[in-house]
């Protein structure tokens, strides 16, 4: 069989970085995008280095066009995309009283209507393969809600929505579609919180630490799988048992 083709969104750091890491550990090529080519390049570097393959495209997922065109492109260039991870997200945190058109729009655009479009680019290649693994990451935010994360957390929930539609229309076409929701994970976008607040929040959890970017990397891994052709549809939250949803 030929290798399979991972397209994963947000690789440059953090979480999609351990993302395309592990999927090129077990034998993809993986595509990183973000819109930081020299980043990007470092991780390549570092996939290459430990034995793997991967190419860099950089671009704005919040530019609809742009990014159908480079998926459009990696289709053409490798001759399939057979994985892709929605992975790029940001927050505009603020109480919904103070927050702007501009905090709302911008996060529904990067986090939400960004994974409906590379969904759309990348079902028309899936289905000429008759195989596709798709993963939109979401977070427990999106799950059970959280304060000042309106914006944030209705385009994570949305991310369900839209995973569990998919999932009906395409799984006769061999193609799977869930969702990953984590929790609390130790990256640039959770370093901010205070350091009492950070641990008394890890105190409180069943396993009492933070979330590492890999143990959602095999998570991914997990439902991305040649062998995972029967779980569709599904949220899979890891969260190191906060929500247990
Ligand atoms: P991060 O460290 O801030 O990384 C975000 C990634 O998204 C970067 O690679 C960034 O790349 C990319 N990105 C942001 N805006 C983009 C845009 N407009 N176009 C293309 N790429 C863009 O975040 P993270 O913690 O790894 O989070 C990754 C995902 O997990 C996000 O969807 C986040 O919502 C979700 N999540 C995280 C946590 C957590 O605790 N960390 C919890 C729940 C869910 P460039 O800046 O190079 O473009």
């Amino acid at each position: 069989m030929e290798q399979r083709v991972a397209f994963v969104t947000g690789a440059s750091r953090g979480i999609g970085r351990a993302i395309a890491m592990r999927l090129a550990r077990d034998g993809r090529h993986v595509v990183l995008v973000s819109r930081s080519e020299g980043p990007l390049g470092d991780v390549r570097s570092a996939i290459v280095e430990a034995g793997g393959s991967a190419s860099v495209k950089a671009v704005d997922v919040g530019d609809g066009a742009a990014l159908a065109r480079v998926i459009d492109e990696t289709a053409s260039e490798l001759g399939r995309v057979d994985i892709l991870v929605n992975n790029a997200g940001i927050t505009r945190d603020g109480l919904v009283l103070r927050m702007s058109d501009e905090q709302w729009d911008e996060v529904i655009r990067v986090n939400l209507t960004s994974a409906f479009v590379a969904i759309r680019a990348a079902a028309r290649h899936m289905m000429r393969g008759k195989f596709g693994r798709i993963v939109n990451i979401s977070s427990t935010s999106g799950v059970v809600g959280n304060a000042g994360q309106a914006n944030y957390a209705a385009a994570k929930s949305g991310l369900i929505g839209l995973t569990k539609s998919i999932a009906r229309e395409l799984g006769s076409k061999g193609i799977t579609a869930n969702v990953i929701a984590p929790g609390f994970v130790e990256t640039d976008m959770t370093d901010k919180l205070p350091e009492a607040a950070r641990q008394a929040f890890l105190d409180s959890l069943p396993v009492k630490r933070g979330g590492k970017p890999e143990d959602i990397a095999a998570a991914v891994a997990y439902v991305t799988a040649d062998d995972a052709g029967y779980l569709t549809g599904q949220t899979i939250c890891v969260d190191g048992g906060m929500t247990m949803c």
